[in-house]
């Protein structure tokens, strides 16, 4: 018999009617023969309103007790999802992230998973019940509750997916799955059929908030099939698999966005060897997460180091770089806030030159100054002025025709003219090419 996680978040489980209807679609799946396992995350903007609560106790609150509120609101929307399939005469169960088995290292706000011990989940699924498991939340090897940070509920469906062996981990939202751009910046942007892991990971490290980042790199560990789709249709949404022949083969998946970083400079820093380990280490050793870094050419012997890390990591941070800057004598530190960072992301890019030169022109014509770049081997990233982000995605979108059916990547004649049959029945070839 199949066995799916679903995954409902917060807006899908917003109040008791839409908690309801979560029920009478849950129950549909159960009655067409699969076993059921259910997360949820806090009903609606729970998780926001119980920060915010505690803010007004204490402006820096411990960790430990920080877990133990935020963790309430998935336990208010297990129960009454448990209570609501009760009400339709199915037999389920509702259990925590500690009930469920879910062991974490003992990080309050951003644990990570160590180890998921199903058997009570399984129990109750070969008992015949529908299982709901709360997200976000674990129990830590020293025995306290812990929180995944931001987004986990994701996480701990992925990873019961994984440890239960199931077929699917469907992961409901409020949207109908991956974008080539985010709609509401680009109205016409097109819903992706499928994503590879390596896509999806880029995509949500540069600022997809559909999936949280760590949720896809347990599915791709585990290989565990992710359908991103909408809990408010039966549309098919987006698949994040294994990149394989039947794919849509594209050179370029999407474009994402962030707003949520921030980017530092030390300006006149020595050049000497040691350096950046000197900057950088200190930085890591507060938990301090850096993604882009440039270092310019060094003129009289000194040199700008830049970098962005996440806005909320900056008071963490300051006091670090001010010690920083004065044990490597740099002649100061500037911090902008008002920065953006495009991506354009595509598993065809490894093969396929010019994508990071069209992407430039498309900016350039857009009358877009780039700050800071960085590639991988299947994204390029630039850093712009904030509020030139909504432009800079409009432009790379409109340049790489992504609102046209996928563009395709060169392949043998034979799977081309398979994958052109099958993006395009019509017969008419798709748009784009580079
Ligand atoms: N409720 C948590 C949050 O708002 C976890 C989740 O929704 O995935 O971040
Ligand atoms: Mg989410």
């Amino acid at each position: 018999m199949a066995l799916i996680v679903q995954k409902y978040g917060g807006t899908s489980v917003g109040d008791a009617e839409r908690i309801k209807r979560v029920a009478e679609r849950v129950v549909g799946a159960a009655d067409s023969g699969q076993r059921i396992c259910i997360v949820v995350s806090a009903m609606g903007h729970t998780t926001d309103e119980l920060m915010e609560l505690a803010s007004q106790i204490t402006p820096e609150p411990f960790g430990r007790e920080l877990d133990m509120l935020l963790t309430a609101g998935e336990r208010i929307s297990m129960a009454l999802l448990t209570m609501a399939i009760n009400e339709l005469g199915r037999r389920a169960i509702s259990f925590t992230g500690s009930q469920a088995g879910i062991v974490t290292d003992t990080t309050h706000g951003r644990a990570r998973i160590v180890d998921v011990r199903a058997r009570r989940v399984l129990e109750a699924l070969e008992a015949g019940n529908i299982v709901i498991v709360a997200g976000f939340q674990g129990v830590s090897t020293e025995f306290d509750i812990t929180t995944l940070g931001r987004g986990g509920s994701d996480t701990t469906a992925v990873a019961l997916a994984a440890a239960l062996h199931a077929d699917a981990c469907e992961i409901y939202t409020d949207v109908e799955g991956v974008f080539t751009a985010d709609p509401r910046l680009v109205p016409e942007a097109r819903k992706l059929h499928a994503v590879s892991y390596e896509e999806m990971l880029e995509l949500s490290a540069s600022g997809a908030k559909v999936l949280m980042l760590r949720s896809v790199e347990y599915a791709r560990n585990y290989k565990v099939l992710t359908h991103v789709r909408s809990s408010f249709s039966d549309n098919e949404g987006t698949w994040v698999r294994e990149e394989d022949e039947r794919m849509e083969r594209a050179i370029i998946s999407a474009v994402a966005h962030d707003t949520s970083e921030a980017k530092v400079s030390i300006l006149g820093v020595p050049d000497r060897p040691g350096i950046a380990s000197h900057v950088f280490r200190p930085l890591a050793d507060e938990g301090v997460n850096i993604d882009m870094i440039v270092q310019n050419v060094a003129a009289d012997g000194r040199t700008d180091i830049s970098f962005t890390l996440p806005k909320e990591d900056l008071r963490r941070a300051e006091p670090v770089l001010d010690q920083v800057r004065g044990r490597v004598g740099a002649r100061g530190v500037e911090t902008d806030p008002d920065i953006a960072k495009v991506s354009l992301v595509g598993a065809g890019m490894k093969t396929h030159p010019g994508v990071a030169a069209d992407m430039f022109d498309a900016l350039a014509d857009a009358g877009i100054n780039i700050d800071i770049i960085s590639t991988s081997s299947i994204r390029v990233s630039c850093v712009v002025r904030a509020n030139e982000v909504a432009g800079a995605v409009r432009a790379i979108h409109e340049k790489f025709h992504l609102a046209e059916e996928a563009v395709i990547r060169e392949a043998h004649p034979a799977t081309v003219t398979g994958q052109l049959r099958a993006l395009n029945p019509e017969g008419t070839a798709p748009g784009g090419g580079l």
